[in-house]
């Protein structure tokens, strides 16, 4: 899978993440963020998700989707979305999903006004009202666009942190239930260095898991090869629950993922070191390239070797903390 962003800069600030304020510089052009989708699906990436910072920031996000069409007769198979959905309007609902959008997730840490502020960085509880309420229309927006949460066309992801919102748990799985939406929570990760990382803040799956099992006894999935989550059933016909559990149990083993910043520089791994990445602009630069990034991005993959999350350790990480790209700028 490539994840590939466009923009570092988000109009949300959640502490955990805490993006860019401005893009880096250099940004790609459409025609180079092309080439590298392509050259990625030459080396046989099935699925591109499109990601930021805020990728709806972005005004050439519909193009792009619509530009990577014709890679589906070369292999692509998926183009998805992952947004804070707060500028998702009906408009752009329906032009992405008429450019060819497969599937959208959508980030939401709250299920009211002042947690929903807290976790995004807002102001004050109306501030956090009022995302809420765009990011609750963004869901309708979407759906009436076409993108089925019943075939997993539209997700919802959380962050959930100790003392900051674990209360929002069973809000967020009755409102993803209620919706039929697959409520997806990821564990807070230490990626990136300002959001000041404390392994006492995340609430690992084994406990989510608990808390909502208690509330709605669940089946278990598994996780899919080269997925990120583990899923579970609600026995109730309510859904699909799913836990990002890349803190408790790490799964680099068969991580598939490849990440090109807005900037071109491509990482291997989410924690990757910030200065480990590869810039893949020289190889864009010039006409009649597209061998050599082809070749380039080969390289690369062939000669990965992170496992960051499975070697982390509790107790080097409370000595030392490891220095890691930001999460706005990798693209989550
Ligand atoms: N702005 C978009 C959004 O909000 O979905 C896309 C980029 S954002 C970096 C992608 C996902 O990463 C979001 O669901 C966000 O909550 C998650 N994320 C950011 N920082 C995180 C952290 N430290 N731990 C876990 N998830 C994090």
């Amino acid at each position: 899978m490539l994840r590939l962003s466009l923009t570092a800069r988000c109009n949300l600030a959640c502490p955990y993440c805490l993006p860019d304020g401005q893009e880096p510089a250099d940004l790609l052009s459409l025609p180079q963020r092309l080439q590298v989708v392509a050259a990625a699906v030459e080396l046989g990436v099935r699925s591109l998700r499109l990601t930021g910072g805020e990728p709806l920031l972005h005004p050439e996000l519909e193009a792009l989707v619509k530009a990577v069409q014709p890679l589906r007769k070369r292999g692509l198979r998926e183009v998805a979305l992952t947004s804070n959905g707060t500028l998702l309007t009906a408009t752009r609902a329906r032009a992405l999903r008429q450019a060819g959008l497969d599937r959208i997730t959508l980030s939401l840490d709250g299920a009211d006004g002042p947690s929903v502020a807290r976790m995004a960085g807002l102001a004050d509880a109306n501030a956090g009202e009022r995302a809420l309420a765009s990011v609750l229309a963004a869901i309708d927006h979407a759906s009436e666009a076409g993108f089925d949460p019943a075939a997993g066309e539209l997700k919802l992801n959380a962050v959930i942190q100790r003392g900051l919102n674990d209360d929002q748990l069973l809000p967020l799985a009755e409102l993803t239930r209620e919706r039929g939406l697959e409520l997806r929570l990821i564990e807070y990760m230490d990626v990136g260095n300002r959001n000041g990382w404390r392994p006492e803040a995340v609430v690992p799956a084994a406990e989510l898991l608990q808390r909502i099992g208690d509330r709605w006894p669940l089946q278990p999935l598994g996780r899919a090869t080269g997925g990120t989550a583990r899923r579970w059933r609600y026995g109730d016909g309510g859904g699909l629950l799913a836990m990002v559990a890349s803190v408790s149990e790490p799964f680099c083993g068969d991580c598939n993922r490849l990440r090109v910043t807005a900037d071109g520089i491509a990482y291997t791994c989410l924690f990757a070191h910030p200065g480990s990445g590869i810039d893949l602009k020289p190889w864009l630069a010039a006409a009649g390239t597209q061998t050599h990034l082809t070749q380039g991005l080969a390289a690369l993959w062939q000669r990965r070797h992170d496992r960051y999350s499975e070697d982390r350790s509790q107790a080097q990480l409370e000595r030392e903390r490891p220095s890691h790209a930001e999460m706005a700028y990798l693209g989550g």
